[in-house]
């Protein structure tokens, strides 16, 4: 694809999510500005502003933009300072949370996605974003407390280190279930916590334990 066609072709991408109800206009200018053909290998570049997940290797998948857009949205609404992404994968989620909030801490437990996904996120001048190789069942603990935790694979339950790596008033955006899923919305008020489901969602699993 051309620069032009890819550039139009992103522009189109976020006129369909807005109107599937993403309403947030930062979300919505930086999705019309992100090259997501980058994140897909060479074969699936033609299918980038396609509204779907696709596979990127190792039994993975780049998020459907409109969910990226959604998850993005509910960070942003806290006005997040310091962000956690568990999930690297592709890159994708990640450098559109990188031009929206100052500082984005992300973990991957696939040492091929991660390399990849920082070269990406360094060719797009994306610079303030620190990357993990680990487990993100277990967070960061170094960088934590968080604003806001974003998790891009599902969980069989929330992780307790997530919970406890947040701030007081942080938000924690993570899908939950097996085969079926929701999107939770889980706030710390102190040391209480109250969830909101968001939507019914298909993610790749959260690994718990052992690196890839
Ligand atoms: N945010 C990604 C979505 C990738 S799919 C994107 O925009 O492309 C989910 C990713 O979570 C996969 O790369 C998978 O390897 C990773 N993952 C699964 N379990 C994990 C764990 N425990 N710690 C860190 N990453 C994990």
């Amino acid at each position: 694809m051309s620069r032009m066609a890819s550039a139009s072709a992103a522009i189109q991408l976020s006129q369909r999510l807005a109107q599937s109800g993403i309403t947030d206009p930062d979300v919505l200018r930086v999705i019309a500005q992100t090259p997501r053909e980058l994140f897909l290998d060479g074969a699936l570049t033609h299918k980038a502003y396609e509204n779907t997940a696709l596979p990127i290797g190792s039994g993975q998948t780049i998020s459907q933009p409109y969910i990226v857009a959604r998850m993005t949205e509910l960070v942003l609404a806290h006005r997040p300072t310091q962000v956690l992404e568990i999930g690297t994968g592709s890159g994708y989620q990640a450098a559109i949370l990188a031009q929206l909030v100052p500082q984005l801490c992300t973990v991957e437990r696939i040492k091929s996605l991660q390399i990849q996904a920082r070269q990406r996120l360094k060719r797009l001048d994306l610079h303030n974003v620190s990357f993990k190789y680990g487990d993100g069942w277990k967070g960061w603990a170094n960088r934590a407390p968080f604003d806001a935790i974003i998790v891009t694979a599902a969980a069989s339950e929330i992780p307790n280190a997530l919970l406890q790596q947040l701030n007081d008033n942080g938000v924690l955006i993570i899908p939950v279930g097996d085969d079926s899923q929701q999107l939770l919305k889980v706030q710390r008020h102190g040391e209480q916590y109250s969830s909101t489901v968001i939507e019914a969602v298909k993610f790749v699993p959260l690994i718990n334990g052992d690196l890839a």
